[in-house]
């Protein structure tokens, strides 16, 4: 079954159809956002197929699509080949819905290149309500020192926060915080909308 459509696919080894791969191809750009002067860079608007792959993949456990997402990942990476790049992931929180840390799972499947290296260092200081159903303002506030480090930086290189779904960027800024500025920006597989939108209202808004 198509992850993305729900469509009965021709395999079982194919879990996004032909159709909604192509659609994920055409809605696919990188694209650059800052929040408080913080660059990160995202994929796609969380909606339609990319929406659902997320959801499959983190609450409804499809962990064969943690390569597919991955691939993503890859895409956004930046070009540079000078220095050691670190993707930090966010946490997962133990009120999230989510069923397993989908984040490490990801990020685990790009750890076999040398020039990314995992670096799962941070967090959570203190438990956090559910963002879901807060305004903008509460969510930054609920956040607000909310990771910590739990383990010394590397000396050198950049570090890259590794989220799945930005809306606020009160978790993305939460994770900033804690590293070095100079070196420090985002990289999100998709941008969903304010919590005053319809994105933000549903169970799946992460932030
Ligand atoms: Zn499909």
């Amino acid at each position: 079954m198509c992850s993305a459509c729900g469509c009965e696919t021709s395999g079982a080894e194919e879990i996004i159809c032909r159709s909604c791969r192509s659609s994920l191809e055409q809605n696919f750009s990188v694209k650059t956002g800052f929040i408080s002067g913080r660059k990160f860079v995202y994929g796609y608007d969380y909606c339609g197929e990319i929406r659902q792959v997320i959801v499959n993949c983190k609450f409804n456990c499809r962990k064969e699509l943690l390569p597919f997402l991955a691939g993503i990942v890859e895409k956004l990476m930046p070009n540079r080949m000078d220095g050691k790049v670190y993707l930090v992931p966010v946490p997962s929180r133990d009120n999230s819905e989510a069923r397993f840390d989908h984040l490490a799972g990801i990020a685990g499947c790009l750890a076999g290149g040398n020039r990314t290296q995992l670096l799962p260092v941070l967090n959570w200081s203190r438990s956090v309500r559910r963002q879901v159903g807060l305004s903008r303002r509460d969510r930054l506030v609920n956040l607000t020192g909310a990771l910590c480090l739990d383990g010394p930086l590397p000396a050198s290189g950049d570090f890259i926060v590794f989220d799945d779904v930005i809306t606020t960027g009160a978790t993305f800024l939460a994770a900033a915080a804690v590293l070095p500025p100079d070196r420090t920006s985002g990289l999100m597989l998709a941008h969903g909308e304010d919590p005053a939108g319809v994105e933000g209202a549903s169970r799946d808004a992460k932030e």
